[in-house]
């Protein structure tokens, strides 16, 4: 009997970029399915609400019956095994991602045996590239269209309006 291989692909995505893109895009040729998880963190507040997050990723990804976009709060590990995937997949940009990363990989594993993270290293021209990095340029009215979908562009400019 095959399964299907579905992973897990979480983050804040506040918002999406060509970083995250580039994951999913590449997370596809080894997954069958990738539930795109918006982690609703009411502590941490974002620029994009959790509903404009979900909005701006749906437009970046389009329609594509293996990509599944969702949101979850609580533990992540029982957000994964509830979706019927075994698989957390993240991305790695540079050594400093690499500590908080290996923190909670292995706390998600001893939470649940059978739940693996299994990391991507990101793309050579994205390596720099986060949605933090993102907000700062767009605040500034720097360009960002190089970096983000073009939906994500103009909700930045709606942010932002010029000064
Ligand atoms: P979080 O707040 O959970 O880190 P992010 O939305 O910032 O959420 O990132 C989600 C995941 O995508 C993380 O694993 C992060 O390392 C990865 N990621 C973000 N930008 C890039 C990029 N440019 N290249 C590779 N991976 C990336």
């Amino acid at each position: 009997m095959s399964q299907k291989r579905i992973a897990v692909y979480p983050g804040s995505f506040d918002p999406i970029t060509y970083g995250h893109l580039d994951i999913i895009e590449r997370g596809l040729e080894v997954f069958d399915e990738i539930v795109i998880a918006v982690a609703n963190n009411i502590e941490k507040k974002g620029l994009f609400t959790t509903d404009e997050r979900i909005a701006l990723i749906r437009e970046a990804v389009g329609d594509n019956p293996r990509l599944r976009v969702g949101t979850f709060e609580g533990l992540l590990v029982d957000y994964v095994l509830a979706q019927g995937a075994r698989v957390i997949l993240r991305g790695l940009r540079a050594v400093s991602d690499f500590e908080y990363e290996f923190q909670i990989a292995q706390m998600n594993h001893n939470l649940r045996r059978e739940v693996e993270t299994l990391f991507m290293m990101t793309s050579v021209p994205y390596g720099y590239l986060s949605s933090s990095i993102v907000k700062e340029v767009a605040s500034l009215n720097g360009p960002v269209e190089s970096l983000v979908p073009p939906a994500v562009h103009q909700a930045l400019i709606d942010k932002f309006p010029r000064h």
